[in-house]
């Protein structure tokens, strides 16, 4: 069996999760990549993650569905031994002002940001607080914590990951499991690419910094939240957003 500490990336097949699974094996650690779509890029990303001779596993679940999401956690221990790091990064945005957004899109997003994260930290922490040790690091946004027109969905998910990572990080820090969120800000990925050019612009002006972060700017910090460097930091957001929001 190796030594080395197990990490849960959910949604990390590309984009932020990606990076976070790929930055995460290059310091050691083994990765479960959790996926939701069959794709011929989870074997590539598995493959890319073993040249840094660590163990990975693809364990796939929609982590809206809480039976998928226990079953990928007793996967990742029968086939790793144990969860160090659990990271809820998966999310989606379905935008639209709310005066013209379906149920639908406001349901869907709170099912997969906000309950995805319930899902799979509920079914982790039980093991975590097994061996005494643990992180939970949880994916919000700076717009969960100064709001953003047109994501009143997404904004209410990502304020409740801080609500609930605040919570939880009361309950567990007796048993030594650190807690904390990151709130990027705009990082370039398939989610913003979609955005005009226009808009991109109204949104460099905000930030001090005058671009967009870069997936693997995120992935540091989550980095020093899972290492022994952040041993006495819990129950904090860390915005990783070129000073967008102070
Ligand atoms: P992305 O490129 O769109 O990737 C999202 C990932 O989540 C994909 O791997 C996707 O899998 C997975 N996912 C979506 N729904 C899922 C579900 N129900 N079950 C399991 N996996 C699911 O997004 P990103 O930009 O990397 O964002 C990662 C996280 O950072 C998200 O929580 C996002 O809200 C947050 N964030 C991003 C930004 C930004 O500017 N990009 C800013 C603030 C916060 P599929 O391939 O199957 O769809």
């Amino acid at each position: 069996m190796s030594e080395n500490k197990v990490a849960l990336i959910t949604g990390a097949t590309r984009g932020i999760g990606k990076e976070i699974a790929l930055e995460l094996a290059e310091n050691g650690f083994d990765i479960a990549i959790n996926y939701r779509s069959e794709s011929d890029l989870n074997e590539e990303v598995k493959k890319e993650i073993e040249q840094f001779g660590v163990r990975c596993e693809l364990v796939g679940a929609d982590v809206a569905n809480f039976e998928q999401c226990e079953k990928m956690v007793k996967e990742t221990i029968e086939k790793l031994g144990r969860i160090d790091v659990l990271v809820n990064n998966a999310g989606i945005t379905r935008d639209g002002l709310l005066m013209r957004m379906k149920k639908e899109d406001f349901q869907s997003v709170i099912d997969i940001n906000l309950t995805g994260t319930f899902n799979v930290t509920r079914n982790v922490i039980p093991y975590m607080i097994k061996q005494k040790s643990g992180r939970i690091i949880s994916l919000s946004s700076v717009v969960g914590v100064a709001g953003n027109a047109g994501q009143t969905n997404y904004s209410a998910s990502k304020a409740g990951i801080i609500g609930f990572t605040k919570s939880l990080a009361k309950e567990v820090a007796s048993r030594n499991i650190l807690v904390n969120a990151v709130a990027p800000g705009f990082i370039d990925t398939d989610m913003t690419k979609v955005l005009s050019d226009s808009v991109k612009e109204g949104i460099y002006s905000q930030i001090p910094l005058k671009r967009m972060g870069l997936p693997r700017e995120v992935a540091k910090v989550v980095k020093f939240l899972s290492s022994e460097d952040s041993s006495y930091v819990t129950g904090q957001v860390v915005n990783v957003d070129g000073g967008m929001v102070m």
